[in-house]
C-alpha cells in the first residue's frame, strides 16, 4: 500500500509528504472541503481549475492550476465537478490515463439518468480507472472537522487497487471506509444520498395515522358525549387524559405489528411447504421496517409513562380525590379495603413495569453498537422470545386495566367501546398465532421447512437438492 502512496505524486512532490499528492478538480463547495481535509491529514493538495488565477477562498498550502497541468501532479483525481460538465475531461484524456478518477458526484433525484455518473464518466473516460466514492459525505461535514452525520464513506469500481487506494484516503481522513463492490453498484451510492429515511416511513405513517384516528375516537367518546348528554364541557382532558389514553393503544398495537409479519411468514412457509418462495412484497417490506416500528411503539410506551407518572399532580385529579374525601367526611362513610381490588391494581401496575422494563431491553439491544456485541442467537433470543414476553405483559397490563369494563353497558356511550378494546384485538391475534406454532407438530414443521425441507420435493430437482439439505441438517 505504501507504494500505491508514493505513486500518486509522480513529480517527485512525495519527497515533501509521505502521503503523496492528490488532485482535486473543481474549487467548489465539495473540493474546497475536501482539499483542506486531505491537507490536515498531511497530503499535499493540486487543485485543476478553470480559472487557476481567480481561485479564491481555497485552503492554505493548496495549489491551483489548469486541469491539464494539475492531473501531471498525482495518480489520484477527485472530480469535484457536476455530472452535466464532464465534456471538459475528453480535452485531458492523455493526462488522466491510467489514473485513479473518483467520481464523488450525486444528482437532484432518483433514475435521473439512464445510467450512473459513474459508468457513464467510464465510457467517457475509458483509458482512466473510475471509482465512485465520497457521494455519501456533506462538504459540511468534511470540512467541520468532527463530521457530522455518517462517517461511512462506500467505495464501488472495477479495478481493485485503484479502489484500495481510494479506500485508504478516507481511512486517512478518518472515515470508514467499506468496499462495496464493482461499478454496478454505482447507481445505489448515488440513490443512497437521496434517501430520506425509508425504513421509518411506514411506521411514522402507521402512527401517525392510527394517532389520529384514536385521538378523534377519544374526543368523540369523552368530550362531545359529555357536552351532547350532560352539557358539561370536560374539553381540559384532552391535553393529558385523552394523550394517555391514545399513547398506551397506539404503543401496544406496533408492538404487536413488529411480530405479526414473522407469525404471517411462519404460515405462508406452513402453507407453501417450502421456504424457497418469495413472501409477497408488502410482508417484505413490513419485515424490513420491524425494528423502526419497534422504536417507535417504544417511543409511545415511553410517553405513555411519563404521562402516568404525573397524575397525582393533576389539578383535575387533586380535585376529584379531595371532594370524594370531603364527601366521605360529611356522609360519616368508611370503605371497606378490598384485597382483590389491591391485588388486582398490584397486579395490572407490575406487568406494566415488567412489560415497560424489556420494552426498553428490546430496544437497547436494537442500537447498532449494542446488537455488534451480541452474536445471532442471543440477539434472536433478545428480540424473539423477550419479545413475545414483553407482548405478553403489556396485553396483561391492558387486560387488567379494562378487567369487566366490556360488561357494562355504561361503557359503551353511543355504542362506542371503551378505547382500550381496540388496543387488545393485534395483541390476541399476534398471541393465538404464537401459541399455535409453538405446539411441538407445527414447530417441527416450521423448523424442518426453514432447514430446507420442502413438502413438494420430488417435484424439481432443485427442490430434491434442497430438502436432502434439510434433512442432513436435522
Ligand atoms: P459547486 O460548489 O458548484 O462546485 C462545482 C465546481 O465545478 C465549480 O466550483 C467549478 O470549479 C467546477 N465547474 C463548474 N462548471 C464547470 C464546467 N463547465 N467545466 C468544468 N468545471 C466546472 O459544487 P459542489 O457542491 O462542490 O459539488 C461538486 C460535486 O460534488 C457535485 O457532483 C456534487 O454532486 C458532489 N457532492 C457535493 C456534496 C456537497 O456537500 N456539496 C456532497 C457530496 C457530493 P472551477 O471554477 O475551479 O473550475
Amino acid at each position: 500500500m505504501e507504494d500505491d502512496c508514493l505513486n500518486m505524486s509522480p513529480l517527485g512532490l512525495e519527497a515533501q509528504d509521505k502521503l503523496g499528492t492528490v488532485c482535486i478538480f473543481g474549487t467548489g463547495d465539495f473540493g474546497r472541503s475536501l482539499g483542506l481535509r486531505l491537507l490536515q491529514a498531511g497530503y499535499l493538495v493540486v487543485y485543476g481549475s478553470r480559472n487557476p488565477e481567480n481561485s479564491s477562498l481555497l485552503p492554505k498550502g493548496a495549489k491551483v492550476l489548469s486541469h491539464k497541468e494539475a492531473a501531471e501532479y498525482s495518480q489520484v483525481i477527485f472530480l469535484a465537478v457536476h455530472r452535466e460538465h464532464y465534456d471538459f475531461l475528453s480535452d485531458i484524456s492523455n493526462q488522466v490515463e491510467g489514473k485513479v478518477l473518483v467520481d464523488i458526484s450525486n444528482n437532484l433525484k432518483k433514475n435521473q439518468y439512464s445510467e450512473s455518473n459513474a459508468e457513464y464518466l467510464s465510457k467517457l473516460m475509458p483509458n482512466a480507472n473510475v471509482v465512485k466514492g465520497f457521494n455519501t459525505v456533506s462538504a459540511w461535514a468534511l470540512q467541520s472537522g468532527n463530521l457530522d452525520g455518517s462517517r461511512q464513506v462506500s467505495v464501488c469500481g472495477n479495478d481493485y487497487k485503484s479502489k484500495r487506494i481510494v479506500m485508504e484516503i478516507a481511512q486517512h481522513l478518518g472515515l470508514i471506509a467499506l468496499d462495496y463492490g464493482s461499478l454496478r453498484a454505482a447507481n445505489e451510492l448515488e440513490s443512497y444520498p437521496l434517501q430520506l429515511f425509508p425504513l421509518w416511513r411506514l411506521p411514522l405513517c402507521i402512527a401517525t395515522c392510527l394517532t389520529a384516528a384514536f385521538f378523534c375516537y377519544c374526543v368523540i367518546r369523552d368530550v362531545v358525549y359529555a357536552y351532547a348528554t350532560e352539557g358539561k364541557d370536560v374539553s381540559f382532558r384532552i391535553l393529558i387524559s385523552l394523550a394517555n389514553q391514545v399513547f398506551p393503544v397506539v404503543s401496544l398495537i406496533m408492538l404487536a405489528l413488529c411480530y405479526l409479519p414473522g407469525v404471517i411468514a411462519a404460515f405462508l412457509q406452513l402453507y407453501n411447504g417450502t421456504k424457497y418462495k418469495r413472501f409477497p412484497e408488502w410482508l417484505d417490506k413490513w419485515m424490513l421496517c420491524r425494528k423502526q416500528l419497534g422504536l417507535v411503539a417504544l417511543g409511545f410506551a415511553f410517553l405513555h409513562v411519563l404521562y402516568s407518572l404525573i397524575i397525582p399532580v393533576r389539578y383535575y385529579v387533586r380535585h376529584k380525590q379531595n371532594s370524594y374525601l370531603a364527601k366521605q367526611i360529611k356522609n360519616n362513610e368508611t370503605i371497606i379495603f378490598q384485597k382483590f381490588y389491591a391485588w388486582r391494581n398490584d397486579s395490572y401496575l407490575s406487568a406494566g413495569i415488567l412489560g415497560f422494563g424489556f420494552y426498553l431491553l428490546l430496544g437497547i439491544t436494537s442500537l447498532p453498537s449494542v446488537s455488534n456485541a451480541v452474536n445471532w442467537r442471543e440477539f434472536r433470543f433478545v428480540q424473539s422470545k423477550l419479545g413475545y414476553v414483553t407482548l405478553l405483559l403489556c396485553t396483561l397490563h391492558t387486560f387488567l386495566y379494562g378487567w369487566d369494563m366490556f360488561c357494562h353497558a355504561h361503557n359503551y356511550r353511543w355504542f362506542l367501546p371503551p378505547t382500550y378494546m381496540f388496543s387488545l384485538i393485534v395483541p390476541c391475534i399476534v398471541l393465538i398465532l404464537k401459541v399455535i406454532l409453538v405446539i411441538p407438530c407445527v414447530d417441527t414443521a416450521v423448523m424442518r421447512i426453514r432447514q430446507g425441507f420442502e413438502r413438494h420435493a420430488e417435484k424439481t430437482p432443485y427442490a430434491k437438492k434442497a430438502s436432502i439439505r434439510g434433512t442432513l441438517a436435522l
